[in-house]
């Protein structure tokens, strides 16, 4: 039996914190330490490192994943390491894990087999405390808003047109939708209402995307919670809960810093949705990496129709930032289920179902190429892959007139990744790249959203209700039209139906309702169902996780 993550993660030879902060060159007394093995870095240092040179961003993203994850976050920690392996200084940045899902399903945030980030319990735990810190803050806004209305309702909030909903950080379907305020007068007025899980607060885009704590405090501001009956939005702001919502942030706001089981630094700073929200870590994150490491690792969530478009089309464009070159995932596994097979085929070798699925692949080099960002096909190798499959990919990749090198991190560490660290670091030295959002911000928001759909999904067609135009032109109208769109649709697939593998063509895109999130500073179109409160399963991983005599977490992945 391979050992598990966790019982890789607990072997980790673990340096303090201050060494791996020495090495970036973090005074102690800009160095926040949470425990032994975590920190966060200081505002104060992080301005003063304004006038500094920036390393090289290179992003790790995939193909549509099955349903087990595919290794982006693996392949993310392994190319850091290998980086820093063949001699270079590289420092890697991902999202923090939401507490919720761990109890439910199994799959860490922290990579896997050797390629992790350490304390791996923390980190899919409690961590430093920023989500818990999103949660009150969130709440503190749901609270003052009931109670707003309580006292007299001075905005004239219209209590059937509330949006801000309540949050908690747990997979918890009962609370979806619920009434609020029940129990007589003393309570208030009572509503509907309901929760969403933390991740998906707005305030978490808001955290990520902010470039320090004024401009998230001015983001807080402008997020829209409810509507008067003449439609008119009542603002964060004018429940005056801009300020405090920012007090409880000031330590969030603030990237963590944690070290790889090879000891080389990683930030893991915030973890919006994939789906209504951008999927990536934040802002502040890469920006403050940029400036320590000659080259940053970071990744987007779910396959690149989703989350290399919106790391390049609202984080990139927002902030300002410049790709080098981009990784793509993919598995031999992964290709198969494209190519039809079904999840319990997958171990026998099956060299024209990988062959097939390889069209899924080949539309996503083509999509990222678009960006004007050059791509390297990264083969996350499995025990199980037969060496025909493999080198069926890589044949394929090269028809496409590009390259794949077989990574073999999760066994070897950064090892394991050498050859891909050299060849990403050739890529990114070379300055080929040529990035560019794939929209212009002044393109009117419906022709945002076909362009997307059109030149990425590879759809026919957009099918949205007039009400659904009339909404977007009214924003238009209000000045939100310079606005990026975030999708959320399903990630197995291009299309918006998860069962429609491969590279699907002829599609059609029904959009079945937008949100604005003005604090965030992007228009979300909804294509699907997207839950944004997780349930359970019929047996949670929760009822396997326990503490052993010896006091160490048993049963987290
Ligand atoms: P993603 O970021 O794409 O969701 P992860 O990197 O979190 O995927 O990996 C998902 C799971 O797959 C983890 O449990 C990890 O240990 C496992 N995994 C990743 N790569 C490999 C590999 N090459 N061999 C075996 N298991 C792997
Ligand atoms: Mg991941």
């Amino acid at each position: 039996m391979p050992k598990t993550d966790i019982e890789i993660a607990r072997e980790a030879a673990k340096k303090p914190i201050q060494q791996i902060g020495d090495r970036l060159g973090i005074p102690a007394e800009h160095l926040l330490p949470y425990g032994h093995d975590k920190a966060k870095i200081g505002q104060g240092f992080i301005d003063g490192l304004r006038d500094r040179e920036d390393g090289k961003l290179i992003l790790v993203t995939a193909i549509n994943p099955t349903p087990a994850g595919e290794g982006k976050t693996t392949t993310t920690v392994g190319l850091g390491d290998g980086l820093n392996a063949i001699g270079k200084d590289a420092m890697v940045c991902i999202r923090e894990a939401s507490l919720g899902p761990n109890f439910g399903m199994k799959g860490g945030a922290a990579g896997g087999g050797y390629a992790q980030i350490v304390p791996m319990e923390d980190m899919n735990l409690h961590f430093t405390g920023d989500f818990h810190a999103i949660t009150s803050a969130h709440s503190l806004l749901s609270a003052m808003i009931d109670n707003h209305i309580y006292w007299g309702n001075e905005q004239e909030i219209d209590i059937r047109r509330i949006q801000w909903r309540r949050v908690v950080d747990m997979n918890d379907r009962a609370l979806r939708q619920v009434v609020c305020s029940l129990g007589g007068v003393a309570n208030g007025f009572p509503r509907e209402g309901g929760f969403d899980i933390t991740v998906a607060s707005e305030v978490m885009a808001c955290l990520c995307l902010a470039d320090d704590l004024s401009d998230l405090e001015r983001r807080l501001g402008d997020m829209i919670v409810a509507y008067r009956r003449d439609r008119s939005p009542v603002f964060c702001r004018d429940m005056k809960a801009d300020g405090a919502m920012t007090v409880l942030l000031k330590d969030a706001m603030q990237p963590n810093l944690v070290q790889t089981l090879e000891n080389n630094p990683a930030f893991v700073h915030g973890g919006p949705f994939a789906n209504i929200a951008h999927g990536c870590n934040s802002v502040i994150a890469t920006k403050t990496a940029l400036k320590l490491a000659d080259y940053v690792v970071t990744e987007a969530g779910f396959g690149a129709d989703l989350g290399a478009e919106k790391f390049f089309d609202i984080k990139c464009r927002k902030a300002g930032l410049t790709p080098s070159c981009v990784v793509l995932v993919a598995t031999v596994r992964a290709m198969k289920m494209n190519g039809g097979v079904a999840k319990g085929d997958l171990g026998a070798t099956d060299v024209e179902a990988v062959r097939k699925g390889c069209a899924n692949l080949g539309r996503h080099i083509e999509n990222v190429k678009s960006f004007g960002v050059p791509v390297v096909v990264a083969i996350n190798h499995f025990s199980g892959d037969a060496e025909e499959e493999v080198a069926a990919i890589s044949a394929y990749v090269a028809e496409q007139g590009s390259e794949a090198i077989v990574s073999r991190h999760w066994a070897g560490g950064g090892k394991g990744a050498e050859a891909l660290a050299t060849r990403v670091a050739e890529i990114a030295d070379a300055g080929v790249s040529n990035f560019a959002p794939l929209y212009g911000d002044d393109m009117p928001l419906f022709e945002k959203i076909e362009t997307i759909a059109k030149r990425i999904y590879r759809a026919d067609e957009v099918l949205a209700d007039k009400k659904i135009r009339d909404q977007l032109r009214l924003w238009e109208d209000q000045g939100y039209g310079d606005l990026p769109v975030c999708m959320a649709k399903t990630q197995y697939s291009f299309s918006t139906d998860p069962n429609l593998r491969g590279a699907p063509i002829g599609h059609s895109v029904p959009v079945r309702e937008v949100r604005l999130s003005a604090g965030a500073g992007f228009i979300v179109v909804v294509c699907g169902e997207i839950m944004t409160m997780p349930g359970l399963p019929r047996v949670p991983s929760a009822e396997a996780i326990r503490l052993n005599d010896a006091g160490q977490i048993e049963g987290l992945f």
